[in-house]
């Protein structure tokens, strides 16, 4: 007998036929001689709808109501799946994060799991249920309900598959598997037989939705048997392992892009030692992420850098740099958002030069202008204007030899991000 983790994300689970679909998925995973541990998101766009409702009383809600609220979501999907579970026959029981012993920190919106208790999951397996855990939710030390951040039921499910030492953890989502590039821009990407924890990672971490990258950061340190399916047809999926074979050829894995990026410049800054301490320490203690640094010559004994942050964090990191012009003289700011960041990522990058080059070469062939450019030994990103996005993946994409003849699946409308 195995013991398996089964995560629905919300487009699996948006309408009642979709909910029995599942229900009947689970049953015959079950009738197969398997313990089942659930794990579901909220169904459909319930999560941007509950934001969008929230936004309309107050445009900025205090993070620890939000959480009150979006968790919400997912404990509607775990009552209703339970019942339509019950409703053919099976035997059912559902959990909220809290309720699963899915403990976290405090940081509302984005917590992290601190320790998981499953005793109660292990009970309803033994008395022949199926346990259905409530995504993206946990309670904090202070007794607090937070969540993980958004997609973060990927999260929930390995973090599970782990506690509970589950032989297997299936994603089971919207599309087929791991795609070269995101189905829904590039229709000829190819779906990926299997790929290492680190080149999703890095494909998670600049964009890739198909998985909240700490799912792949939990997998990763806990060895968890990954595998990420399509819950609307019975194609293989993807297996997300340590090692991945590398096709013959292919140097760039995968093409990831991100589609919320500002960027701000501090101009004419005094250059002396410290600077850069504090205008980041300052953002950092905002709880401001900043991605891309880049800093241009001095002059005159003056700076010019920039660096890029979420669009959703731009006028707060703007601010925050206004509030510490005493401490850090410099002449003006200017900022720029409906920028993305595109990013090649493959483990082989790192001996083959000239990779990084080809990036640059084709993008400047369609007349985009680059504003920004990072690299590691196993990626390279570049920010450019959104209204290019669409044409700069596909040519990647045919660049770096990732098209295929074959039919994608892609199944239901996208949700909304
Ligand atoms: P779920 O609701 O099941 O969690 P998500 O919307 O979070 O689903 O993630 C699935 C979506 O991820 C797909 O519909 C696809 O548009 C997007 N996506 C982005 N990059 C990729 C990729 N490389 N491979 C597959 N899907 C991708
Ligand atoms: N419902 C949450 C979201 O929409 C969590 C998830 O779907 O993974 O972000
Ligand atoms: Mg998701």
């Amino acid at each position: 007998m195995s013991l398996i983790v089964m995560k629905f994300g919300g487009s699996s689970v948006g309408t009642p036929e979709r909910m029995l679909r599942v229900a009947n998925r689970i049953m015959e995973r079950q009738k197969e001689g398997n313990e089942i541990v659930v794990v579901v998101s909220a169904m459909g766009d319930t999560t941007d709808d509950l934001i969008d409702q929230s936004k309309a009383l107050n445009p900025h809600p205090p993070a620890r109501e939000m959480d009150m609220l979006m968790t919400v979501g997912e404990q509607i999907s775990i009552a209703m799946l339970a019942m339509t579970i019950d409703g053919i026959g099976g035997k059912a029981m559902s959990f909220t994060g809290w309720q699963a012993g899915m403990q976290t920190d405090n940081s509302f919106g984005k917590s992290k799991i601190t320790n998981i208790e499953p005793s109660r999951i292990f009970k309803a397996l033994e008395a022949g249920n199926v346990a259905i855990v409530a995504g993206f939710q946990g309670v904090s030390d202070a007794g607090e309900i937070t969540t993980l951040g958004r997609g973060g039921s990927d999260t929930t499910a390995v973090a599970l598959a782990a506690a509970v030492g589950a032989d297997v953890c299936e994603i089971y989502t919207d599309v087929d598997g791991v795609y070269s590039t995101d189905p829904r821009v590039v229709k000829n990407a190819r779906k990926l037989d299997e790929i290492s924890y680190d080149e999703m990672l890095e494909l998670a971490n600049l964009g890739a939705a198909v998985l909240h990258p700490r799912a792949v950061e939990y997998a990763k340190h806990n060895n968890v048997r990954l595998v990420v399916r399509s819950s609307f047809t019975r194609n293989e999926g993807t297996s997300v392992k340590e090692e991945a074979i590398m096709e013959q050829g292919i140097v760039v894995r995968g093409i990831a892009f991100d589609k919320n990026v500002a960027r701000i410049s501090i101009m004419g800054v005094q250059d002396v030692p410290g600077v850069l301490a504090n205008v980041f320490g300052a953002l950092a203690n905002n709880g401001i992420d900043v991605d891309i640094i880049v800093q241009s010559g001095v002059q005159d004994g003056k700076a010019d850098f920039s660096f890029t942050v979420s669009g959703t964090d731009k006028d707060k990191a703007i601010s925050v740099i206004e509030g510490i012009r005493g401490a850090v003289p410099y002449r003006e700011t200017d900022s720029e958002d409906g920028l993305v960041k595109v990013s090649i990522v493959g483990a082989g990058m790192v001996s083959n030069p000239g990779v990084a080059a080809k990036m640059f070469e084709a993008i400047s062939t369609l007349g985009v202008s680059i504003k920004m450019v990072s690299t590691s030994e196993i990626k390279c990103s570049c920010v450019i204007a959104s209204e290019a996005l669409n044409e700069v993946v596909k040519s990647l994409h045919t660049a770096y030899g990732l098209d295929t003849e074959e039919q994608v699946f892609v199944g239901g409308p996208a949700e909304r991000r």
